[in-house]
C-alpha cells in the first residue's frame, strides 16, 4: 500500500513510525527543506506517553522530559496555592503511563530518528503539498516544486492551516478567540529562586500564566495568555515585545514576575489563538486528516499533541485490519472524531474556569479538567476498532 503523509510534525511522525512498526512502508512529505529547533513545550499525558510505549519509544522520551511530580494552581497575585496534584509515579501506577513534560523540538528529534533508522527514505523534504485528484483509484498529490506522485492513501497531517484540507473541504475562515499567547523558555541555570513545583499555573481574570520544567530541567517554558483584541497573527516565529507582556502582567506574583523578567526576548514568542469549528467528516475517498488539521484546538486541556499523537498509532491500526482503504479510513473516524470533538469543545470551555473573575473559590472540586474528564484513561494501542456504521 503506497500512504502519504502530509507533513512532519508531532501527528505526521507519529502515523509514520506506526505504519513502520505494522509492516508499512509510508513517505512523508514535509513543506520545510530543513527540520530545524522550533517551538517550546509541550504536555505528554499519559493517553500519549502510551503511544510512545506503544512504539517503543517510551526510553528515549523519558531521557529528554521531564517527569513533575506535582503540578499546582496558584492565585494571581498572593500566589497562594489553590490547587495541588500529585503528578510523577501515581501518575503512572493509576493509569499504566507516565505524565512528562518536553521540549517539542526533542520529542520531534526523538520520532524523526526512529523514522529513519528503520528507512531512510521515509522523510522527503523541501515538498509543499499543493493539491490532490482522486476518482475512485488511486490518488494523485501534486508539490509546490511541480511534482507529482500517485498513492493509496492520503493522509493530511500537515497542521492548523492544513493544505489538503483545504483541497478536500471548503474551507471556513478561522475564528479569532479574543486570546493572544506568548511562550518562551528561561534559562534556569541564573535564577536568582528555584521555582516550585515542578509544573504550576497562576489564574486570575482574563489571563494564565503557566509554566513547567523541559529539557533535563535545563529550561523552563512559559505560556502566558490574556485576552485583548487587535492583533491577530497566528504565527510559531513571531517575536513578542517584552515591554509589553511585562505590562500584561503587572502586579502578579513574585514567581510569574521573576520567570517574566528572567525570559530572553530572542526566545519568546507571540500568537493568537484561533478556533476552528469541529468537522462531521475529515475523509473523503482515500483521504483522510489527522492532527491539527483534522482537530485544532485551544491549549487550555494541553491535548493539541497529545491527540494528533494517539491519531497517529489508530490510522495505523485501522490500515492494517483486513478490508479495503475506504473501509479504513471510515473506521478510522469513527473510533477517533467523537474524542476529538468532544476534547475541542472541553478545551474552548475550559478557559473559563482558568481566567475567571474570582480565582480565590477555584477548586478542585470544581475543576472540569483533563485529568477530571477522564482523558488520560485512553489507549490508543488498544481502543476497539469497529466497522464504522453505514
Ligand atoms: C513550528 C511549530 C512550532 C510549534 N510550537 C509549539 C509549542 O511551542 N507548543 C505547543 O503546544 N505546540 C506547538 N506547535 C503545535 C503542536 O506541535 C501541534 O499542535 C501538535 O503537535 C499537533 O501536531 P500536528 O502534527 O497535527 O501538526 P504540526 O506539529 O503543526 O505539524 C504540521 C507539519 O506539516 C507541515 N506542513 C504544513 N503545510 C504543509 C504542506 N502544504 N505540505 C507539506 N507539509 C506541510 C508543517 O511544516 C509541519 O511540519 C507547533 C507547531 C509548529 C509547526
Amino acid at each position: 500500500m503506497r500512504i502519504a503523509i502530509i507533513g512532519a510534525g508531532m501527528g505526521g511522525l507519529t502515523a509514520a513510525l506506526a505504519l513502520q512498526r505494522l509492516g508499512f512502508e509510508p513517505r512523508v512529505y514535509e513543506q520545510a527543506d530543513e527540520l530545524i529547533e522550533v517551538g517550546a513545550g509541550l504536555t505528554l499525558s499519559p493517553n500519549a506517553t502510551c503511544v510512545f510505549r506503544h512504539l517503543g519509544l517510551e526510553e528515549r522520551l523519558r531521557e529528554v522530559s521531564v517527569e513533575p511530580s506535582h503540578s499546582a494552581v496558584r492565585h494571581y497575585q498572593t500566589g497562594e496555592w489553590l490547587v495541588s496534584r500529585e503528578r510523577g509515579p501515581s501518575v503512572e501506577a493509576e493509569y499504566g503511563a507516565p505524565y512528562l513534560q518536553c521540549h517539542r523540538a526533542d520529542l520531534h528529534d526523538a520520532l524523526l530518528d526512529s523514522v529513519e533508522t528503520n528507512d531512510p527514505d521515509c522523510v522527503v523534504l523541501g515538498r509543499r503539498f499543493v493539491s490532490l485528484e482522486q476518482d475512485g483509484g488511486p490518488a494523485n498529490i501534486h508539490f509546490a516544486d511541480g511534482s507529482s506522485t500517485e498513492v493509496d492513501v492520503v493522509i493530511g497531517a500537515d497542521g492548523v492551516r492544513s493544505e489538503v484540507r483545504g483541497s478536500l473541504f471548503t474551507q471556513e475562515a478561522p475564528i479569532f478567540t479574543g486570546h493572544v499567547a506568548w511562550r518562551g523558555l528561561v534559562p534556569v541555570d541564573g535564577l536568582p529562586e528555584e521555582v516550585t513545583p515542578d509544573s504550576g499555573i497562576s489564574i486570575g481574570p482574563m489571563r494564565l500564566f503557566t509554566r513547567y520544567y523541559v529539557r533535563r530541567r535545563e529550561l523552563i517554558n512559559v505560556v502566558a495568555f490574556a485576552r485583548m483584541s487587535g492583533w491577530e497573527i497566528e504565527s510559531w516565529s513571531e517575536h513578542a515585545d517584552m515591554e509589553e507582556l511585562l505590562t500584561v502582567f503587572e502586579g502578579w506574583n513574585s514567581e510569574v514576575r521573576m520567570l517574566l523578567e528572567a525570559m530572553p526576548p530572542e526566545l519568546c514568542f507571540k500568537w493568537a489563538l484561533f478556533v476552528r469549528e469541529p468537522m462531521e467528516n475529515w475523509t473523503v475517498g482515500r483521504a483522510t486528516l489527522l492532527g491539527d488539521a483534522a482537530h485544532p484546538m485551544l491549549p487550555f486541556l494541553g491535548m493539541g499533541a497529545a491527540t494528533a499523537i494517539e491519531d497517529g498509532l489508530v490510522i495505523a491500526r485501522c490500515l492494517k485490519q483486513p478490508g479495503d482503504v475506504e473501509a479504513a479510513l471510515a473506521n478510522y473516524q469513527a473510533a477517533r472524531l467523537p474524542r476529538t470533538n468532544f476534547i475541542m469543545q472541553e478545551s474552548t470551555k475550559r478557559v473559563a474556569q482558568l481566567q475567571g473573575d474570582k480565582p480565590e473559590t477555584y477548586d478542585r472540586a470544581g475543576e472540569r479538567n483533563e485529568e477530571s474528564l477522564g482523558l488520560f484513561e485512553y489507549d490508543a494501542g488498544t481502543v476497539p476498532l469497529q466497522a464504522a456504521a453505514g
